[in-house]
C-alpha cells in the first residue's frame, strides 16, 4: 500500500473519529435532532448527569469503558503497570457511578447509561441511539400509565370514559 495514502487515510479517520465519537456529542446531537430537549450537566443532581432530560425524568450518564470499568468489555483492561491502583481507582468510580444512579432514583429519576462501545462504529452507534429513542418513549408512556391509573379513581369524567368503553360490544359477545 502506498504510505502517503495510508498516512492520509489515518488523518481522515481522526479527523472522522474526532468530530463523531466524541460519544456525549453524539448522543446529544441525535436527542436533539430527534426533538428531545435536555439540560446538560445539571449541577444539583447526584452523580452531574451528563444529560438530563426532564420531561421524561430520565438522565442519561455517557461513560468511557475505562474510567466507569464497564464489565465484559474489551475497551476495559486494566493496565500491566500499576495493575492495584488503576483497580481500586476504577473499582472506586464504579461504586460512586452505582450510588449516584440509586440516589437519583430515590428522587424519581431513571438512569440510562450509554457506553462508549456502544457508539463505536456507524452501525452499532445507530442501533443504540435508535433504542435509546424508543426506551425514553416507552418510559414517558410508562410514566404516564402510572399517572393515569392513580388518578382515575379519584376522577368522575375517567371513570365516566371507562365505563362508556365497557359498553363496546366485547369480542365475545
Ligand atoms: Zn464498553
Amino acid at each position: 500500500m502506498n504510505p502517503t495514502t495510508t498516512a492520509q487515510r489515518h488523518q481522515n479517520m481522526a479527523a472522522i473519529k474526532g468530530k463523531n465519537t466524541q460519544p456525549e456529542m453524539v448522543v446529544r446531537r441525535f436527542l436533539f435532532a430527534r426533538g428531545f430537549r435536555y439540560r446538560i450537566h445539571h449541577p444539583r443532581l447526584p452523580g452531574h448527569p451528563d444529560i438530563v432530560l426532564r420531561k421524561y425524568n430520565t438522565v442519561i450518564f455517557v461513560n468511557g469503558c475505562f474510567w466507569h470499568g464497564h464489565a465484559d468489555c474489551r475497551y476495559f483492561r486494566l493496565p500491566k503497570t500499576n495493575t492495584a491502583f488503576w483497580e481500586s481507582k476504577i473499582a472506586r468510580n464504579q461504586a460512586r457511578d452505582q450510588k449516584d444512579q440509586q440516589a437519583l432514583a430515590k428522587l424519581g429519576w431513571h438512569s440510562i447509561t450509554v457506553w462508549e462501545c456502544q457508539l463505536k462504529t456507524e452501525e452499532m452507534r445507530n442501533a443504540t441511539l435508535e433504542s435509546l429513542a424508543l426506551t425514553l418513549r416507552h418510559i414517558y408512556l410508562k410514566d404516564r400509565a402510572k399517572r393515569y391509573s392513580l388518578s382515575e379513581e379519584d376522577n368522575p369524567m375517567m371513570a365516566a370514559e371507562a365505563s362508556e368503553r365497557s359498553l363496546e360490544p366485547s369480542p365475545s359477545s
